[in-house]
């Protein structure tokens, strides 16, 4: 399959999966994941239509970005983020999905230019609770949000997750779900979010089942990372 097969494919898995769980057609927006992928793959799904695109490496999306600059595209920063070096996301993101400290938060506020809108950024969760991976818990979560919310260089949009794999659908929804009740539950408790980030290329439909706003896809449409 071309790239631009493979990126139709992932979309009409979209679309499938919200008219299966009753979701609002469109509701379910794809970040596509570039991380690894040269310029030139990200250029040919622009010209299929595609505007978001997440990359988890500063230098590298960076690059990518400055060498694509004419496309005017949307990116997302998805990756680790290191305290001393936030100042060219807080620059060069439209997002950042991958928030998982305040301290973080902080210097990604202080950092973006005043002549850019608030950054839109997600809260990370360590939703299956791995040593491995980053990510607020659950019981730090409504601290931190309520904290976020107030920084004037950001817009806290949501939350985003990477569960540990799980190859049965019934068990992919189970991080999933707590993810969306989490997110409730800071709704419920006087803020006002609106994304949940998650969702990749193995768990898109189960994410969908359960309420994914941006599912975040790179191997479905790309093909294996280099
Ligand atoms: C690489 C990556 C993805 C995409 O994963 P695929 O399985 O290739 O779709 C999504 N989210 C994050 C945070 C990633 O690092």
């Amino acid at each position: 399959m071309t790239l631009s097969e493979r990126l139709a494919r992932v979309l009409e898995r979209i679309r499938n999966a919200e008219a299966q769980y009753g979701r609002q057609e469109g509701s379910v927006r794809l970040l596509a994941v570039s991380k690894t992928q040269p310029a030139q793959a990200v250029r040919e799904a622009a010209a299929c239509g595609q505007r978001a695109f997440g990359e988890n490496y500063q230098q590298e999306a960076l690059a990518k970005r400055e060498a694509l600059a004419e496309l005017g595209l949307e990116w997302h920063f998805i990756g680790p983020l290191q305290a001393n070096k936030t100042r060219r996301i807080a620059e060069c993101f439209d997002w950042v999905h991958s928030v998982d400290r305040l301290k973080i938060a902080e210097r990604l506020s202080a950092q973006r230019p005043t002549t850019l809108p608030a950054l839109d950024v997600c809260l990370e969760i360590n939703i299956s609770g791995e040593a491995s991976k980053s990510g607020l818990t659950l019981a730090e979560l409504p601290e931190v949000a309520h904290r976020v919310a107030t920084l004037p260089g950001l817009r806290l949009r949501g939350l985003m997750c990477i569960p540990a794999a799980e190859a049965d659908f019934t068990a992919q929804r189970v991080p999933l779900a707590r993810l969306h009740q989490a997110l409730d539950a800071l709704n419920a408790d006087g803020l006002a979010l609106d994304t949940l980030s998650m969702g990749m290329s193995a768990d898109l439909e189960a994410a969908v089942a359960e309420g994914a706003t941006i599912v975040r896809i790179g191997t479905a449409i790309f093909g294996p990372r280099h």
